[in-house]
Formats: structure tokens, C-alpha cells, sequence
């Protein structure tokens, strides 16, 4: 990939999370502490301030230095996650990836969050969004409803978070109270997710 497509991909991301960073603190405002927007938004905001170094890397270095920015800046449960989530997506990316580098790629990404998280599918977190997508990744023909049909897992997943009970993070302290909100953090990977395909289809 060109810096060019490499600055327009980390960019998109970014500026997604930025622009929707007071959906996401709602959401965490029902079922958490209200932060996960505002601690995205930081860990993006640095990520954006660092864009020309970013872009002038080789892509899985780029990502890997994402995952950096994330892990200093974020903080709370998911800077450490997501963190791990952009490190591992850079550590197995090669620097012009197929389809099928990215399946292998998202898999073992999913499988540091979860890992790291002490966390699994079902327990309403980011998992229950990442988890959809892998399998997503891992199944698709590369066809031209592929974007497509990644956005719309992702989009659904998120939404099936809703009718979750929380089993792992702050929004486990509610129990059953917790029942009938969107995963802050099932949300905002989402909103990368697809942030992703409508890069990678304009390129
Ligand atoms: P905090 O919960 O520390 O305030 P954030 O609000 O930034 O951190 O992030 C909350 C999100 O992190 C949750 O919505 C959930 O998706 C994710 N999360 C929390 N704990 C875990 C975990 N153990 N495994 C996977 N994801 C988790
Ligand atoms: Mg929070």
C-alpha cells in the first residue's frame, strides 16, 4: 500500500471514532461510566496528530503504531484491548495484504483481545462484534458484496449486544440491568470495521 492509501485508511478510522465519540460515551453512559468515547477520541486524536509519521511506515508497522497510541492514550478496559487488537493485526499483516492475510490476521487478533480480556463471545463486549466479523473474513468469497456483507455482520453484532447480559467489564456490575443497551465497545468496533471496508473499496 502507498503512504497515501495507508494515511487515508488510519485517517478514516480515526475520524470515525472522533466523530462519533459522543454516541459512544452514551452508550457507556447506560451501562458503564460514561468514558468509552472520550478515551477513544483520545487515543485517536493522537493517532491523527501523528499521521505523517504514521503513513511513511510500511502498513504492518503503521498499525503496529496505532496499537501503541492506543495502549498510552486510551485507557480504562479497552486501550489495553484495542491496543492489542492493532498490534497483533500489524504483527501478522503483510505490507500488501490479500484477503485471505487479512482472515488469517483478524483471527489471531481476536484471539490476543480475547486472551488479554480473559474474555469470550457471548459476554457482551467488542468480542461479540470481532468474533462475527472473523468469521465473516474466514468464509467470504472475495466478491463484490464482500464489503458489504463485512459492514452489514458488523453492524448486526453490534446490534445483538443489546439483548447481551454483561459478563465481562464495568457494565457486568449491573447484571441484568445491563440487558437492553448496546456494548459501548461492540459499537465502536463497528464503526472501525466499517470505516475499514468503505476505505479499501474506495482504494
Ligand atoms: P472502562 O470499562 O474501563 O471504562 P471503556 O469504557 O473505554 O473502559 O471500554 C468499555 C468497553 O471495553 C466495553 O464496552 C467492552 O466492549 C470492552 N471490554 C471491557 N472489558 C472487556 C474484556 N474483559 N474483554 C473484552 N472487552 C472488554
Ligand atoms: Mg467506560
Amino acid at each position: 500500500m502507498t503512504p497515501e492509501q495507508i494515511k487515508r485508511l488510519i485517517e478514516a478510522v480515526a475520524k470515525t471514532v472522533v466523530a462519533e465519540a459522543d454516541r459512544l460515551t452514551a452508550l457507556d453512559q447506560a451501562i458503564g461510566d460514561g468514558d468509552h468515547g472520550l478515551n477513544m477520541k483520545r487515543g485517536f486524536e493522537a493517532v491523527l496528530a501523528d499521521i505523517g509519521g504514521l503513513s511513511r511506515k510500511p502498513l504492518p508497522d503503521a498499525i503496529k503504531a496505532v496499537g501503541t497510541h492506543l495502549v498510552m492514550k486510551v485507557g480504562g478496559a479497552s486501550g489495553p484491548l484495542y491496543g492489542t487488537l492493532f498490534l497483533t493485526l500489524g504483527k501478522e499483516l503483510p505490507a500488501e495484504p490479500a484477503l485471505a492475510d487479512f482472515a488469517k490476521a483478524f483471527a489471531a487478533a481476536f484471539d490476543a483481545v480475547k486472551a488479554r480480556g480473559k474474555s469470550d463471545l457471548g459476554q457482551k463486549t467488542m468480542l461479540d462484534v470481532l468474533g462475527p466479523v472473523r468469521d465473516a473474513l474466514a468464509t467470504a468469497p472475495a466478491d463484490s458484496q464482500l464489503g458489504d456483507r463485512i459492514k452489514r455482520v458488523a453492524t448486526e453484532a453490534a446490534e445483538a449486544t443489546v439483548n447481551m447480559k454483561a459478563i465481562r467489564g464495568r457494565a457486568s456490575f449491573l447484571g441484568d440491568r445491563s440487558i437492553g443497551h448496546m456494548d459501548p465497545g461492540a459499537c465502536s468496533s463497528a464503526l472501525m470495521i466499517a470505516a475499514v471496508v468503505d476505505t479499501l473499496e474506495k482504494a
